[in-house]
């Protein structure tokens, strides 16, 4: 992975995890794909690979990203779906043209019409929040607990009961500043 850029966070449901491609939204926000490569390197990690991605096929993902996050976290609070959002997710879908294919292993691939088209991936992200933001899956939609975050994920636990997007970043940082505070809070016996 090339030095210098912010890792991804990879999460096991695609949209969510795309949506994390910028966090701390609330916060100093981290742009995980500042590059058109970073995209492409995003999509090739989510086995949607394209050998080419321009600057305004990163504006059109952005968008899309930006429109699933409104989308979905209108849906976490039960708010009417802002209708642009649900427009830009509606394109994108419709304009991909990427096939699912079954392996002789049983597990489903994407093939793209063809390895510069950054608009199938995008159309497969795009089907994939439609299914989340819909209700279809099981799983609930909800907000990150972390006040510089409030990223909208999808909690498959058990008991639906997830308070972060991401239990090693804001999970941690949240349980590490309630351990500082409890330090400070309990008195010292060396002094
Ligand atoms: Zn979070």
């Amino acid at each position: 992975m090339p030095a210098g850029f912010p890792d991804f966070r990879l999460g096991n449901v695609l949209a969510t995890s795309f949506t994390g491609t910028l966090s701390e939204r609330h916060g100093d926000a981290v742009e995980r794909i500042p590059t058109p490569h970073r995209l492409a390197d995003w999509l090739a990690v989510n086995g949607l690979a394209v050998d080419s991605c321009t600057t305004a096929q990163l504006a059109l993902a952005r968008e899309l990203r930006e429109s699933i996050h409104a989308a979905a976290t209108a849906a976490a609070i039960q708010d009417a779906l802002p209708a642009a959002a649900v427009q830009v997710i509606n394109d994108r879908s419709t304009q991909g043209r990427a096939a699912a294919i079954l392996t002789p292993e049983g597990e489903r691939r994407w093939r793209l019409s063809s390895a510069s088209r950054v608009e199938d991936a995008l159309g497969v992200i795009a089907a994939d929040a439609i299914s989340v933001i819909a209700g279809e899956r099981d799983g609930k939609l909800a907000l990150c607990a972390s006040p510089t975050c409030q990223a909208a994920f999808f909690d498959t636990s058990q008991s639906r009961t997830r308070k972060w997007c991401d239990m090693n970043t804001c999970g941690n940082r949240q349980k590490k500043a309630r351990f500082n505070a409890n330090q400070r809070k309990s008195p010292r016996s060396a002094e």
